[in-house]
């Protein structure tokens, strides 16, 4: 692509290390607001800004947040004794949609995978067997994606938490293998929470 502008080369170039986001688009986009009043870029740049800067992770489940605890955690009409593990923030919005669900979350921050790099060290583990260590918890929910890395991530956590006595279960598999649970419909994944399986009977099928 031959910009006439190094000005307009380094937004496009910008724009276009977002995740799914070509050079075209970029350029389609970077022309857009060029076409807008200089308020709106204004806008979008304060707004990104001052999310990148000001974001907060909730001190106990590692959910985004704008406070150090964030509003699942504070509710107290929630029951505290029941985690759900999932990997991202989209996941507890997925299942906070299904409205089926009144336990609190623990977000992982991400899946154990070697391919990618990713090691249990760089992920929200350690906090969450301390919990179950501390019997602050009587079950743990596993509702990772249905893929290997989501498989390891789970067996691997399992292996941690198996010695303390508490009921571990996964989300029944309406979620088909390799589906990311942001895609399934409200009621697929509600569903798949109401009819959870113990975790040691899910990996005996496997
Ligand atoms: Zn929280």
């Amino acid at each position: 692509m031959e910009f006439s502008s190094k000005l307009l080369e380094n937004a496009v170039n910008e724009v276009a290390m977002l995740p799914g986001i070509g050079k075209r688009t970029a350029m389609r986009l970077v022309l857009h607001l060029l076409k807008q009043p200089s308020e709106q870029t204004q806008l979008l740049t304060e707004a990104l800004t001052k999310m990148r800067n000001e974001i907060i992770y909730c001190q106990n489940c590692h959910n985004i947040s704008d406070n150090t605890i964030c509003e699942i955690c504070n509710n107290t009409t929630r029951d505290h004794s029941i985690v759900c593990v999932v990997e991202d923030v989209r996941d507890v919005m997925a299942i906070e949609n299904t409205r089926m669900y009144k336990g609190i979350y623990h977000v992982l921050g991400g899946k154990i995978s070697p391919i990618e790099g990713i090691s249990p060290s760089q992920l929200n583990i350690i906090s969450l067997v301390e919990k179950v260590k501390q019997q602050k918890v009587s079950e743990i929910i596993f509702a990772l994606s249905s893929t290997m890395e989501g498989d390891t991530t789970n067996f691997y956590i399992f292996k941690q938490i198996k010695e303390f006595n508490i009921n571990v279960s996964t989300i029944a598999r309406g979620i088909s293998v390799g589906d990311e649970l942001e895609y399934a419909d409200e009621v697929t994944l509600g569903r798949s929470l109401l009819h959870r399986i113990p975790f040691e009977s899910s990996i005996k099928s496997m």
